[in-house]
């Protein structure tokens, strides 16, 4: 009775041995283990048997099922582990990768060129003491025009053909408005600059957009001349377009400045080839860059600022300066996203 367990013992170990040497899968290992060591396995049903057994011999006989036991579950083991490893060193030969290889070309995203003629004229001014500041893009009539000099009936409004939103609200015309809305709730001395999207009721061409971008600055305290606005305004053209032009000023018109002036820089392009054709300035050898002034009386009585102090105002068209940067000769080429043009910036 106990020689045949002792055998069957034997045998069993032989059988799992011939076995685990025909496997080549994992699964196959997991169901062998399920059909030796499970609930209802071969050697479970040898051990249960063992209370048939007289008592004297069970201790002997159970000692050498154990035995079998963990033998068994270490050819297993053994047969597992030689498993993974092959399955491992297969799947590095099947899936190895040349780190030597270039990688795939990632494009780099660039500042569009309205974005950095913004940040470039921001940086000037800033250096200058400006402090920026932003504004609503929709605006009410009074701020838009009433509060700058430009009353209902006035015909500088035909300067501003506008885009209305309602009765009294429409797109800003201008980024000056936000002149009115600092002055009304600061006292000076004051240097701010403000910038952003502006809008008319242009026809698309060349050099007109109904969207544009204009940077507005103006300075308030006591004794501020036309002196200060030259000096500001030669820092500001000579920062952005290089540190030999020169500046001058033209008698110009505009409600809220008085007086006002255009404001020209000399020919960067001349400068370097002089050419009768310049293709920047067409030979006149100046370029207009913005309208300027000094902040008319009425406007700064407008937001109660005491007579004792005077100020200078100044607006420039992003847009007018980035062309004339880059040498760019339509404006449309800023708004229609074309990857060939922005990839040279
Ligand atoms: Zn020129």
């Amino acid at each position: 009775m106990v020689n045949a367990v002792v055998d069957k013992l034997d045998s069993l170990v032989k059988e799992v041995n011939s076995k685990i040497s025909q496997i080549s899968e994992l699964k196959a290992v997991e169901d062998l283990q399920h059909e030796i060591l499970g609930k209802k396995g071969e050697l479970t049903q040898i051990l249960r048997g063992l209370s048939e057994l007289p008592e004297a011999e069970r201790p002997l006989v159970g000692k050498k099922a154990n035995e079998i036991k963990v033998e068994i579950q270490k050819l297993l083991d053994k047969k597992i582990l030689q498993l993974k490893r092959s399955s491992l060193s297969e799947r590095l030969e099947k899936e190895w990768l040349d780190l030597t290889l270039p990688g795939e070309p990632v494009p780099s995203g660039r500042l569009h060129p309205l974005t950095r003629v913004l940040r470039e004229v921001k940086t000037v001014f800033s250096g200058l003491g400006f402090e920026f500041v932003q504004g609503p893009e929709v605006e009410t009539d009074y701020y838009n025009f009433e509060a700058l000099n430009i009353p209902p009936d006035h015909p500088a409004r035909e300067m501003w053909d506008s885009l209305y939103l309602g009765e009294r609200t429409l797109l800003r015309t201008h980024t000056s408005p936000v002149q009115i809305r600092v002055m009304e709730k600061r006292k000076p001395p004051l240097r701010v600059i403000s910038g952003g999207k502006c809008y008319r009721r242009d026809a698309v061409d060349s050099t007109h957009c109904f969207q544009f971008h204009q940077v507005e600055g103006f300075m308030v305290d006591k004794g501020v001349s036309m002196a200060h606005l030259k000096g500001t305004l030669s820092a500001f053209a000579q920062g952005i377009f290089g540190s030999e032009r020169k500046v001058k000023l033209v008698p110009s018109y505009f409600p809220f400045t008085e007086p006002s002036v255009e404001v020209y820089i000399d020919c960067f392009n001349c400068a370097l080839t002089p050419s009768e054709s310049c293709r920047i300035c067409g030979g006149s050898k100046w370029l207009e860059i913005l309208g300027a002034g000094m902040i008319h009386p009425f406007v700064l009585r407008v937001v109660n600022i005491p007579s004792e102090f005077t100020g200078f105002a100044f607006g420039l068209g992003i847009e007018r300066i980035a062309m004339l940067k880059f040498g760019i000769d339509d404006i449309r080429l800023f708004y229609e996203s074309d990857q060939k043009f922005l990839e040279q910036f």
